[in-house]
């Protein structure tokens, strides 16, 4: 998910929109902005792209404020219902609050049950209304000391942004698994909170700084502080933020997501390079890596697979049906670079490996005469529980299947992940030791960094 604050901006759900907009490639499935004009609280919520929710002037005239929050949706728990939309808004005896969640909790399941116990009315099926629940009940009277109860009694991944009539709240987990960013306009002065720096930009707003793990930062007034309930934690970030997720002009923990990205490029033809005439990327994800490896390896660059835009990105889409179709839908082969060529494909990532069977396929169809696969990241052997939708592990290819029965299903001639000491060098680290408790990388490596508490007790919210 993606997740925009604005807080003392003329337009600020204008701006919010906007930077919803720049995150869209964070979730495509529904966006939602509440705003506040110091009088009450404004809400508008969709199904569907930033631009279809908020296409309209008369939309974002029910949205007037001097500070908004917003929020664009990647299913990790709940259906795609209107209900599940976010920001989550609530009445409570101190006044209204909403709040906009990235992430995915691990023992949402567990706390919900325990609250339906207690007589809570849940509404949506999304993780993040625990929060809801857990503020409401807190015994503390400030909203701060409700919110702090709360997160201490959540565990997962969380970045979470929130909104009262007085207040703005940021907060990362205590590992930091997902980003979170401070921004602030240059003229009005209006503190920012975005997902990734790219939604900085698109509104003009300069980069302060990361919001640490486990940090609170609370914006009233126009004043800023920091709370770290949690005190000093050691943080595990995303690594397939930078192999995957992010936006390659985002900025994330200090690391340009495409530098990162280049480099595994780097990394990977010197790790596994091979004879060919071609280096074609798997558009868009595969493409900075692609440039990293042809710069390495002296072998030309080529648009050999050409995307059509107009489609999102094939995993987010809901169903298999769908997604086999997505595939087909997104990529076409471009056969006056291919035909007659020895070429070698770079993709960030094979997860079921449909994607890459039918992307080698049509690349031989148009006349490949070697196909060598090569992809960005280790292989993906275990779910994520912490925001990124992977499937289960019986659906992951390389959790079933070795490097050669991989190549074989996908159809190439050779098959190479980038190894871990590989892909830490090209995040600055001397290697996969060095970066050891830095990162969580655990659909990689099967080491989760934050208990399971749902899936220990096989509890999932219906
Ligand atoms: P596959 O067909 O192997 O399941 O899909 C791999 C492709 O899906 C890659 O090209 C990758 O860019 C794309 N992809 C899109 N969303 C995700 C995601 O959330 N996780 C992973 N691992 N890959 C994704
Ligand atoms: Fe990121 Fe993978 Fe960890 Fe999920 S399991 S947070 S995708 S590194
Ligand atoms: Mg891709």
């Amino acid at each position: 998910c993606g997740v925009v604050g604005v807080w003392g901006a003329e337009d600020a759900s204008a701006l919010a929109a906007l930077g919803l907009h720049a995150l869209q490639h964070r979730g495509q499935e529904a966006a939602g902005i509440v705003s506040h004009d110091r009088k009450r609280f404004y809400q508008h919520k969709g199904l569907g792209l930033v631009g279809e929710v908020f296409h309209d002037q008369r939309v974002m005239a029910t949205l007037p404020g001097h500070t908004a929050i917003g929020h664009n949706r990647y299913a990790t728990t709940g259906a795609t219902l209107l209900r599940n939309v976010q920001p989550l808004y609530a009445d409570y005896e101190f006044g209204g609050l909403a709040v906009a969640h990235n992430g995915n909790l691990t023992n949402a399941a567990t706390l919900r049950q325990a609250l339906v116990r207690r007589g809570c009315l849940f509404q949506s099926t999304t993780d993040t209304e625990v929060f809801v629940h857990l503020i409401a009940i807190s015994l503390y009277a400030s909203v701060l000391d409700r919110l702090i109860d709360a997160v201490k009694q959540v565990k997962g991944a969380y970045s979470l942004i929130a909104l009262t009539a007085d207040m703005m709240i940021g907060m990362r987990d205590p590992l930091g698994v997902r980003p979170l960013i401070l921004g602030r306009m240059p003229r009005s002065g209006a503190w920012v909170l975005v997902s990734e720096s790219c939604a900085l930009d698109i509104i003009g707003a300069d980069f302060v700084r990361d919001v640490d793990p486990g940090e609170i930062v609370v914006i009233e007034g126009d004043g800023i502080r920091s709370i770290k309930p949690f005190g000093e934690t050691s943080p595990r970030f995303c690594v397939f933020e930078y192999i995957y997720f992010a936006r390659p002009d985002s900025v994330l923990e200090g690391h340009s997501v495409y530098e990162a990205r280049k480099h595994i490029g780097f990394e990977l033809a010197r790790e596994s390079g091979v004879d060919a005439d071609v280096i074609v990327p798997v558009p868009d994800s595969g493409v900075p890596s692609a440039m990293g490896y042809a710069v390495e390896s002296g072998i030309p660059f080529e648009m050999g697979i050409i995307r059509n835009h107009y489609v999102g990105r094939t995993f987010i889409e809901p169903t298999d049906q769908i997604r086999n179709l997505g595939v087909r839908m997104k990529h076409s082969a471009n056969r006056a670079v291919l035909e007659g060529k020895r070429v070698i494909l770079v993709d960030d990532s094979i997860v079921r490996g449909t994607t890459s069977r039918k992307i080698v396929d049509m690349v031989r169809a148009a006349g490949a005469i070697e196909v060598h696969m090569r992809i960005s990241s280790p292989p993906t052997r275990h779910p994520c529980f912490y925001g990124i939708d992977t499937p289960e592990e019986s659906k992951l290819l390389a959790a079933t299947h070795d490097l050669a029965g991989m190549a074989e299903a996908i159809g190439v001639d050779s098959l190479a992940f980038i190894s871990f000491d590989g892909l830490y060098r090209a995040l600055g680290h001397a290697g996969r030791e060095e970066a050891r408790g830095r990162y969580c990388d655990a659909c990689f490596t099967g080491d989760y960094p934050i208990e399971l508490v749902d899936k220990e007790g096989h509890l999932v919210i219906a």
